[in-house]
């Protein structure tokens, strides 16, 4: 039977292996929509490759651009926030959710509202609105499948296994590109040096993020969230080697690990080819070869952003979508050169301050209150950043 799936954020790093995926299997996919930012070449051309029913842009700016690219395709063409969602809204059984950022919530819930499969790679929408995400799946009959290589790594860990029997969730975090570097030479790092991870291969935020280990944090809440397991029972280690992806850890004492190349295909393609397997071109681990793999404890001193995390799963509520907020504009103070590496870890636990006295913990949470809360956490940090840039 012919599947047909859309792929959000189908230009950048996520979004590309996924295309890659379908690429190979046309003759199982009809492809309904792809969507992209400011790259409206590489949509164009994705588009036209998977022969997509419509490709839209996230920015108005960039619709003539678009159309043109697509002109004599047939391919629809649409522009902006509303066209996203309306993309989201078209049936497919299956959608990869793969904006990088908040932004990916509004189409990840419309697309939940239909009742679909999504694959999800975005995992700020679970961080931020977690409780909207499953209520509004179950409501619908959705179904959200993780694409995180980690979470992909627990829920295969979990196949079969009663979720009781669960004692602890290991993720693992290579470290990112400073994992070897002095204290004290870190409030140094460009954004440059913190774009280049040692051993995946992904869009320029994340990897800053796994520098940070913002994207272990983001990444425990989102365990938390997935699969509903208490955050005294969800661990983070640090694995240089990125060949283990996860452990789940049951009851009886044992420890199932996931281990694989890091490759996001892997991920994608169970999500995409679930609750089957399939032939997946990852390469294939030669463990003689390896030899080794070692496990360390996270530095506190060096990652205050897992301390951060341990907050937000504790306060709940809105806690994810102020934590997520203020995280994102610290990146965009970093990557603009407005302050310095350590700055985000300290603009983040500002914000947090600030804002932790508004029971935020006690909030309902629907996509306007988490807008909201995002909004305000925005404006929060970006005025201590203006007041650490001086
Ligand atoms: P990326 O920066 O490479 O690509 C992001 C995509 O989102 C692009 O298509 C871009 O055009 C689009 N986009 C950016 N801003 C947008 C906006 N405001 N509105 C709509 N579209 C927008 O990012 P990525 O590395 O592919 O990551 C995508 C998501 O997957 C993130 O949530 C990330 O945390 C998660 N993820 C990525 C990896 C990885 O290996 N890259 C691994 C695990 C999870
Ligand atoms: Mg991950």
């Amino acid at each position: 039977m012919i599947r047909k799936v859309s792929i959000f954020g189908s230009t950048g790093s996520i979004g590309c292996n996924t295309v890659d995926l379908v690429k190979r299997k046309p003759e199982a996919y009809r492809v309904v929509a792809m969507t992209g930012g400011r790259n409206v070449a590489k949509l164009a051309s994705q588009a036209k490759a998977l022969k997509a029913e419509v490709a839209v842009t996230a920015y108005e700016d960039c619709l003539e651009p678009l159309r043109e690219a697509l002109s004599g395709s047939g391919i629809e063409v649409a522009a902006g926030e509303a066209a996203l969602c309306e993309a989201a809204e078209r049936p497919a059984d299956w959608i990869m959710s793969a904006i990088v950022g908040a932004a990916g919530l509004p189409p990840g819930l419309k697309a939940l509202e239909q009742g679909t499969t999504l694959a999800l790679a975005n995992k700020e929408s679970l961080v931020t609105a977690g409780a909207l995400l499953k209520s509004t799946a179950a409501a619908s009959g959705a179904r959200i499948l993780p694409v995180d290589s980690e979470h992909s790594a627990v829920f295969q860990g979990l196949v079969g296994e009663n979720i009781a029997d669960v004692e602890r969730v290991i993720i693992t975090a290579s470290g990112g590109a400073f994992r070897d570097w002095p204290l004290e030479k870190l409030a140094a790092a460009t954004p440059a040096e913190a774009s280049s991870h040692p051993n995946w291969d992904m869009g320029q935020r994340i990897t800053i993020d796994s520098a940070t280990m913002f994207n272990k944090a983001l990444e425990l809440i989102e365990t938390h969230e997935f699969f509903d397991i208490s955050p005294d029972r969800i661990e983070a280690i640090v694995h240089p080697e990125s060949l283990v992806h996860a452990l789940v850890g049951f009851r009886d004492g044992a420890l199932m690990a996931h281990v694989g190349p890091p490759d996001m295909r892997h991920a994608i393609g169970y999500a995409l080819n679930w609750p089957l397997r399939d032939h997946l071109p990852v390469e294939r681990l030669n463990l003689a070869e390896i030899g080794q793999l070692t496990f360390r404890e996270p530095d506190a001193a060096r990652y205050p952003a897992l301390a951060q995390a341990r907050w937000v799963m504790e306060e709940g509520g809105l806690a994810g979508a102020v934590f997520n907020a203020a995280k994102e504009r610290a990146l965009d103070g970093f990557i603009e050169g407005r302050i310095g590496f350590l700055d985000m870890a300290s603009v983040v636990a500002d914000v947090i301050e600030i804002m932790s006295g508004e029971g935020l913990g006690l909030a309902a949470i629907t996509l306007d209150s988490v807008q909201q809360a995002d909004q305000e956490a925005r404006m929060r940090a970006d005025a201590v950043i203006a007041v650490r840039q001086r």
